[in-house]
């Protein structure tokens, strides 16, 4: 398989991966001593959860939204990549942002449980090498495929989708902002793929890296920008139409019948 087939396949940039990579390395590093092992469980690191998690997110899609939509220099030479000329309107902006911050909270919430179970010893965290480093990420990646892919087609179910998924829906021209913009029962849904560090060995490492592919890799596909061939305009589509795309990679669409190029 080529490298542009495999791009599209994943739904991935690689501009946006390696921010990604920094950020998810970032955190690791300064903003995670809580994941760490056993400790006594203090008040002060719950808040620091919700502060860093808004404020992460505040900062990764306040950034890419500023490049894409508001300084002029960026926004000219973007231009052309822009899916449809039209901007979203800045009412629906403010409302995603409000939206998001409900979401953050929800996202800090299933984090604290995690750090409460690490803190408690209930939750105990592995130190594997290289490889098996690697391999559990890995499992880890196809697992959050998998299970954005089944609560997605859970939600496109009529009762779901007219309690709650239409919400994320309102967003039919996206923008970053619009990708945690959702019924606090789909954010629910969403981040408990966190979950997976109870049924898999993790490391420290491996929780942050579950955490960081929830928190910041939407914001491609909600970019309102790419080609017709990249991920990001796959998603767009799924905005558009409602009713292909599910998926936040191609393979379970393609897999499933439930794929559409244009
Ligand atoms: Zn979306
Ligand atoms: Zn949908």
């Amino acid at each position: 398989m080529g490298y542009t087939a495999l791009k599209r396949l994943l739904s991935l940039h690689p501009a946006m991966l390696l921010l990604q990579a920094i950020t998810t390395f970032a955190v690791y590093r300064f903003g995670a001593a809580h994941l760490a092992g056993p400790g006594p469980v203090s008040a002060a690191t719950i808040a620091f959860i919700v502060v860093r998690t808004i404020g992460l997110f505040l900062a990764f899609y306040g950034a890419i939204y500023v490049v894409f939509y508001v300084l002029p220099f960026t926004k000219r030479r973007l231009a052309p990549y822009k899916i449809i000329e039209q901007l979203p309107r800045t009412a629906l902006v403010h409302q995603e942002i409000v939206r998001s911050l409900q979401s953050c909270l929800i996202a800090a919430g299933y984090e604290i449980a995690i750090y409460l179970a690490v803190a408690t010893g209930h939750l105990k965290l592995v130190a594997p090498g290289l490889l098996g480093s690697i391999g559990i990420a890995l499992i880890i990646l196809v697992w959050t495929d998998v299970h954005f892919y089944a609560t997605h087609r859970l939600m496109h179910t009529k009762w779901l989708y007219k309690r709650v998924h239409v919400v994320h829906h309102y967003s039919n021209n996206p923008n970053p902002f619009s990708s945690f913009s959702f019924h606090p029962i789909e954010g629910v849904a969403y981040f408990s793929a966190m979950l997976v560090v109870f049924l898999v060995p993790v490391s420290t490492f491996h929780v942050v890296f579950v955490m960081m592919a929830l928190e910041l890799l939407p914001a491609y596909g909600h970019l309102g920008f790419g080609k017709e061939t990249s991920g990001s305009y796959f998603h767009f589509l799924h905005h558009r139409k409602n009713a292909t795309n599910f998926g936040a990679s191609i393979i379970w669409d393609k897999l499933f019948g439930t794929y559409e190029a244009a």
